[in-house]
């Protein structure tokens, strides 16, 4: 039988719950459980898609193309095993599947209400994982903070599911902060208490705090935590501010949370845990034993969780070239074709973000120009691969004004177009093209090589299409279209001749970076951009 843990937030946001949910599932995992993660968020929105990355961070994507919450992207990169568009439930779908039943008349005449047709719904949505057999442990994170008027469902939901799933079967770890008073000198537990005040208030006794400090908490903190707070002195577990994320999973071992939970569970823990792999990583990525210098040009740099997974992807990637990565932001709507050479100096290796709309368009064809004709490294992402065929077209080509149409919907030559099909679809979502597609790399080319093999599968989230009419005079000048999807002949991956390494990818390879696996095309751009400082 499934058994179920459930992750809630007090005292304020940010403490991160995503984090402590996969640290968790890992230790777990290396005991030999089978472990998913899931998050329900309070808000209104169907799903993540249609959200300013300036608000949100970056939209995550699974295989089957859901448009996720970033912390879908820590379960994965953590895990090393794929999510899927059941594992973010918001309110609005939350509403949307009860609203449509409503409409079919599946509640015969009754009153449809929160409670229980709203918290039904949440908790037919808690168990789907778990029903599939697949796993032994659903880990769900609730998003928010307890207290929040938009929480309450799902608090309710979760107050229901522990009561039916019935002693042992289901646990609630619950989130808080032990503030720092410099002027007192003292950790504060009182809003701790206050949280779990609150908890009680609604009905949930949480069976394990862990607390996000500064500062370690001492033995008596713990007593006076464990007796206001009615749990075990086992159950109050420290979580200490980290140098990197890597290390939480390390030291929630330390302070034992996976054998606490196991025993609440009443599930083995004879296993110990198995995280050589984890470990030989975080050996590499602190004792780096090179540095790289590498831009990523985007319009979204004042917000670096706008960029999470290909901060992440150059984590692993360096690690893996046991390099430290220094990723140097510079926003794109900066950048002239005067002030290109300045900004981009000193610099090993440029990424071009992805990204909507025209702002800051122009500064990331200026910044393609430049290290293309200067010969560092480039790796474009979705748009940055899409620049960097309008750089070409403009550049090498001389089709003048050359553009995107998503930019320019009259330019002369529209390099990169919507593909016919799409354009009937009108609804702001649907005419992306979404989720898990395969690729065929030409033999030879520098991305079959980083790869490895041929034939691949990566995730995609844009409109706009290389356009296939120009596709012989791009090869012709040296812009090799060396990934195309078999089913539709659409271009993939483009990359130069002549060039260390210039990569541009329609689809998002950082989205499949994760600890056990770094992706090849950062590991090999981390590799070009070392090659590239150590001769410069
Ligand atoms: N705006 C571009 C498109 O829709 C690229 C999207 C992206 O970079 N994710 O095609």
């Amino acid at each position: 039988m499934t058994k179920y843990i459930f992750v809630t937030g007090g005292v304020t946001s940010s403490l991160g719950k995503g984090i402590i949910s996969a640290s968790l599932a890992k230790l777990l995992q290396a005991r030999g459980y089978r472990v998913t993660i899931q998050k329900f968020d309070p808000y209104i929105n169907i799903d993540p898609g249609t959200l300013n990355p300036y608000e949100h961070g970056e939209c995550y994507v699974t295989e089957d193309g859901a448009e996720t919450d970033l912390d879908l992207g820590h379960y994965e990169r953590f895990l090393n095993t794929p999510t899927s568009k059941a594992n973010n439930i918001t309110t609005g779908r939350i509403y949307q599947n009860v609203i449509n039943r409503e409409r079919e008349g599946a509640f015969l005449g009754k009153t449809v209400q929160v409670v229980p047709h709203i918290t039904d719904e949440i908790k037919r949505n808690m168990r789907i994982l778990g029903e599939t057999g697949d796993y032994d442990i659903v880990i769900t994170e609730i998003g928010g903070t307890v207290g929040d008027i938009e929480s309450l469902p799902f608090v309710e939901a979760v107050r229901q599911f522990k009561w039916e799933a019935g002693p042992n079967n289901a646990l609630v770890i619950h989130l808080t902060l032990i503030p720092f008073l410099a002027a007192a000198g003292e950790l504060k537990t009182k809003p701790t208490q206050h949280s779990v005040k609150m908890l009680l208030e609604y009905g949930i006794q949480p069976d394990i705090l862990v607390c996000r400090t500064e500062h370690h908490i001492n033995a008596d903190i713990r007593k006076k935590i464990a007796l206001f707070c009615n749990v075990n002195i086992n159950a109050v577990v420290e979580s200490m501010d980290a140098s990197t994320i890597y290390d939480v999973p390390l030291l929630m071992l330390k302070e034992k949370l996976d054998q606490t939970v196991l025993s609440k569970l009443k599930l083995s823990h004879k296993n110990e845990p198995n995280l050589d792999n984890w470990k030989d990583f975080l050996g590499r990525l602190k004792n780096p034993t090179s540095e790289v210098r590498i831009g990523l040009v985007g319009k979204y740099v004042e917000l670096p969780d706008a960029y999470k997974s290909i901060i992440e992807a150059f984590i692993h990637a360096g690690a893996k070239n046991e390099c430290k990565v220094r990723v140097q932001y510079i926003p794109s709507e900066q950048l002239t074709p005067e002030n290109a050479v300045e900004k981009l100096r000193g610099l090993h290796g440029v990424l071009v973000a992805p990204g909507f709309g025209e702002r800051g368009f122009e500064g990331k064809i200026e910044a393609i120009r430049y290290v293309r004709e200067n010969n560092i490294p480039f790796f474009g992402i979705c748009l940055g691969m899409q620049c960097s065929v309008v750089e070409f077209g403009r550049n090498v080509l001389n089709l003048k004004d050359a553009s995107s149409t998503e930019m320019n919907p009259d330019t002369p030559h529209p390099v990169i177009a919507m593909m016919e099909e799409q354009k009937t679809i009108v609804n702001k979502g649907g005419t992306m093209r979404l989720g898990a597609y395969p690729c065929d790399l030409k033999k030879g080319s520098k991305a079959a090589l980083a790869y490895g093999k041929t034939h691949i599968s990566e995730r995609h989230r844009h409109r706009y299409e290389f356009n296939n009419s120009y596709l012989k005079d791009y090869e012709a000048a040296g812009l090799t279209p060396s990934g195309i999807n078999p089913d539709n002949g659409l271009v993939e991956v483009v990359e130069l001749k002549n060039h260390p390494f210039f990569v541009g990818a329609q689809f998002h390879p950082e989205l499949k970076s994760t600890v056990a696996n770094p992706h090849p095309l950062f590991i090999n751009f981390v590799a070009a951009s070392l090659a590239y400082a150590r001769k410069n």
